[in-house]
């Protein structure tokens, strides 16, 4: 089985056409990044496992459920921050790690200056989160840092891919599970996803 899912919904759809488009301002593209990233958990966390839980409700003891695993958000710096809340409104009870990454000028490798993670790293579920993957670096270099925490399962969970990120993704994660809302045409030659939305952080928080 793939492990390349594009979530293919209408609203995702009608969301990220908002979020491409160049006239959309900071507060909506905000906004809509968040809700999109919620639409995705949705779908993504439609295999989990649960335990069974006893409660009780007002009226009688029953048999309930929980998630069974530990779930960590993990977003790269500073694009993933976007996607943290419209995650964790449908899981609050997942905790949050963050990887701050930034490109060797001369090598053009993506070198770690920041990690930190929750105790519960270990044996938990990890949705590292990123708006754009585009030509796999970081998240390959991410995915190294989360498998040295031994987290049991790590599922990518970004917005728009390019060809080229996800086929060097998956040669070097092949059991990583890829989540998009889009797959797009390619990479330019400044790096950038086509037709892509651009720069996310910095559309995200304003800073062009
Ligand atoms: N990072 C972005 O923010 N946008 C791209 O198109 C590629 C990488």
């Amino acid at each position: 089985m793939s492990q390349v899912h594009i979530l293919k919904h209408p609203l995702i759809d009608h969301k990220l056409t908002i979020i491409r488009n160049k006239e959309t301002k900071t507060k909506e593209f905000r906004e809509t990044v968040s809700e999109i990233a919620a639409l995705l958990t949705y779908e993504i966390t439609r295999n989990l496992s649960l335990k069974e839980k006893e409660i009780e409700t007002p009226v009688s003891k029953t048999l309930g459920f929980e998630l069974k695993d530990e779930v960590v958000i993990v977003p790269i710096l500073r694009a993933g921050l976007g996607m943290v809340d419209g995650i964790h409104n449908l899981i609050p009870s997942a905790k949050i790690g963050h990887i701050g990454l930034y490109r060797d000028e001369k090598t053009l490798e993506a070198k770690e200056y920041y990690a930190k993670f929750p105790l519960e790293i270990e044996n938990s579920i990890v949705l590292l989160i990123d708006p754009m993957l585009a030509t796999g670096n970081s998240t390959i270099k991410a995915i190294e840092i989360l498998k040295e925490k031994k987290a049991k399962e790590i599922i990518f969970v970004g917005l728009v891919g390019s060809p080229e990120g996800v086929e060097k993704l998956q040669k070097a994660y092949p059991e990583t599970k890829i989540y998009l809302a889009a797959l797009d045409e390619k990479l330019n030659e400044n790096g950038y996803i086509v037709p892509g939305l651009g720069d996310a952080g910095d559309r995200l928080f304003g800073t062009k």
